[in-house]
């Protein structure tokens, strides 16, 4: 094939992105802001199975660090995500704001801390590597009782940790996607996929991508043609790639209007009752506009089909609400907003192109840190696709596919 028929295949690229989370929705972003997008012919094509946002996208925490991980994607996410605030105005759409991170020990107050024992571990904080234990909050911690703290350690300094609103973040971001491609870029929800097809290559070697096939809203089959094909389907993806090795757990989590305005502090929190046994380790995010969101571990309820249909466990919401309670009035005397569950994709991040079948890019399984990690995600994916390889000197090899249809 000759060079400039290479590039006119390339110009007239028609892509699919399976998947309307974040990492789905910013990879559209992305494409749509490349450089060559807005000369290309070519055209993109969202499908979301439920509504943009629908799983752990919408419904995460929010946290954006530097010492977050793998510092492959975080290298670059954490500068991304500051430049999209600027550029986008963020502090308004999504609640971009710096944050201050730590660990909190102490005793449950209230009725809380006569409980038995409870369960503890979720999502970020397993993964935070533990200091020596510090002691006092700071001055402006303001919505836990003082007189039930045992130990305070900051997790990192000022700069170091910030913060967006997962579900405001990934529908402004998908918004934006949409004024920058204009019709080259189609976003269809209730589509979910059922099948990505392919085909021989003309010398035998190999296999690309054809197409996908989706049925809209349960109902009849869709084809579509292909060249390019993402999956960002988060815990769904081995669905449609059955040999990815993520797994998942079900998350709760909760959102809350305090009784009093909360300074910005994400909390890991260690609550034990009276009795010195363990009764939860929520982690507890104060967010702008007077808001605190809390989330706690995670249980092995099997996934459902769509995002839609996730159940929440009222039993878990309860026990999560009297463990963030009995920290201060602030929270107790705080009005629930909303009460959530969603599944977190554990297994990755696993973010390239799947050699054996030409056209295949997978970004998906990026455990607790997928809001953090989705603008480094989606320009790697997006260099991948227009450039056809990675332009920065970043290094994805140990997190490209292994793995085949
Ligand atoms: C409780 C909790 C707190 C978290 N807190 C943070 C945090 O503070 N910071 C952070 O960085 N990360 C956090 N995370 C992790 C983060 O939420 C995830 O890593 C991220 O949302 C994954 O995004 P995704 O787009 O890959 O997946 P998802 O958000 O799950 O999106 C996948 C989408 O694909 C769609 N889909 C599935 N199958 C199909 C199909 N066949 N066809 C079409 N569409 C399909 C689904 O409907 C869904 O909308 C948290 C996660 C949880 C559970």
């Amino acid at each position: 094939m000759s060079a400039s028929t290479t590039t006119q295949t390339l110009q007239e690229r028609r892509i699919v992105i399976i998947g309307g989370g974040i990492i789905g929705c910013t990879s559209a972003y992305y494409l749509a802001h490349h450089p060559a997008f807005a000369s290309s012919e070519i055209h993109v094509t969202l499908l979301e199975a439920s509504t943009i946002a629908a799983g752990a996208s919408g419904k995460a925490g929010g946290l954006v660090a530097k010492w977050a991980y793998p510092s492959e994607l975080t290298s670059v996410s954490f500068e991304e995500h500051e430049k999209l605030a600027e550029k986008h105005n963020g502090r308004e759409r999504w609640g971009w704001r710096e944050v201050m991170c730590g660990e909190w020990e102490g005793r449950a107050g209230g009725e809380e801390a006569d409980k038995e024992g409870g369960k503890g571990g979720t999502s970020i904080r397993a993964n935070v590597r533990r200091k020596a234990k510090g002691s006092g909050l700071p001055d402006n911690l303001d919505w836990i009782d003082e007189g039930l703290t045992e130990a305070y350690e900051a997790i990192a300094g000022p700069g170091e940790t910030a913060q967006v609103h997962p579900y405001e973040f990934t529908m402004e971001i998908i918004k934006l996607a949409t004024q920058a491609a204009g019709h080259k870029l189609e976003v269809i929800e209730g589509a979910k996929v059922i099948s990505i097809e392919k085909k021989v290559l003309q010398n035998g070697q190999g296999e690309r991508v054809a197409g996908v096939t989706y049925t809209l809203r349960g109902s009849h089959a869709v084809h579509i043609p292909a060249d390019v094909v993402l999956l960002a389907a988060g815990p769904w993806s081995p669905t449609l790639l059955p040999s990815l090795p993520i797994r998942t757990a079900r998350s709760h989590s909760i959102v809350i209007e305090p009784a009093t305005p909360v300074s910005p502090y994400v909390l890991f929190t260690s609550i034990t009752n009276s009795n010195n046994i363990a009764v939860g380790q929520p982690e507890i995010y104060s967010r702008p506009f007077n808001r605190v969101y809390a989330c706690g571990p995670g249980d092995d309820e099997p996934i459902p089909d769509l995002a839609a249909d996730v159940k929440v466990s009222p039993a878990a919401i309860t026990s999560l609400r009297s463990n963030v309670s009995s920290l201060s009035a602030a929270l107790r005397e705080g009005k629930v907003e909303v009460e959530q569950a969603c599944y977190l994709p554990n297994g990755g991040p696993i973010v390239g192109n799947v050699d054996a079948v030409r056209g295949l890019i997978v970004a998906t399984g990026h455990t607790v840190w997928g809001i953090c990690n989705a603008p480094g995600t989606a320009k790697a994916v997006s260099e991948l696709i227009m450039d056809g390889s990675l332009n920065k000197k970043w290094k994805l090899g140990k997190l490209a596919p292994k793995y085949f249809l």
